[in-house]
């Protein structure tokens, strides 16, 4: 299913975060920035060694004690396709009751409002927290499409925000949250 809330197209694809040939893809990143599992391993491993440049660069300037979890900062995207990799910190699941919906959301926010601040018009999401972080994909997927619902509805300027989901069960996730959200909200 795909959305619409003004001028922008919100998709779901099954696939692979680093394949996609959107203006930005989002890491989900570790507050280190020096690479990791998950998304973050196959978007360095991909993408080549100007994203770590770039990365070493922000945490000796800009974050020296590690990117905070809901940030966002963007790099070079190397040999992706993307023209640049927007990396944010989503949080730890540890039972949920740690502040982790308004940190998840805050880390979908600074990605889309970085995007919009560089003119970066279309941009794919993965399913941030939700591999080694250990968030639950139900409520993460919920807390996601509503962050983007409410940012488009309230900043024009972006075209294309793409959730890129890595196995079809997580698709189908999204897809009924987004099917739920946007029905509540249109
Ligand atoms: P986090 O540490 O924030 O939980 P992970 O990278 O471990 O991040 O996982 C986030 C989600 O991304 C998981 O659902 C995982 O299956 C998925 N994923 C892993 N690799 C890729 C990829 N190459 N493209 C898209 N999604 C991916």
């Amino acid at each position: 299913m795909d959305a619409r809330i003004g001028n922008t197209r919100i998709t779901l694809v099954s696939g692979d975060i680093t394949e996609q040939d959107t203006d930005a893809i989002i890491n989900a990143a570790n507050p280190s920035l020096m690479g990791g599992g998950g998304v973050d391993g196959a978007i360095h491993r991909k993408g080549g060694p100007d994203i770590l440049k770039e990365c070493k660069l922000i945490r000796q300037t800009s974050w020296k004690e590690g990117l905070p979890t809901g940030e966002a900062v963007a790099t070079a995207a190397g040999r992706l396709k993307a023209k640049k990799v927007i990396h944010t910190v989503g949080p730890v699941w540890s039972g949920g009751d740690k502040g982790e919906p308004e940190l998840l959301a805050r880390a979908y926010r600074s990605c889309l409002a970085l995007a919009l601040k560089m003119g970066l018009k279309t941009v794919s999401f993965p399913s941030i927290s939700t591999g080694v972080y250990g968030y639950p994909v139900e409520r993460a997927s919920i807390i996601a499409v509503r962050i983007v619902l409410d940012f488009l509805k309230e900043n024009t300027g972006i075209e294309e925000v793409r959730f890129v989901l890595h196995s079809p069960r997580d698709l189908q996730t999204y897809k009924k949250a987004l099917e739920t959200a946007y029905l509540q909200k249109n």
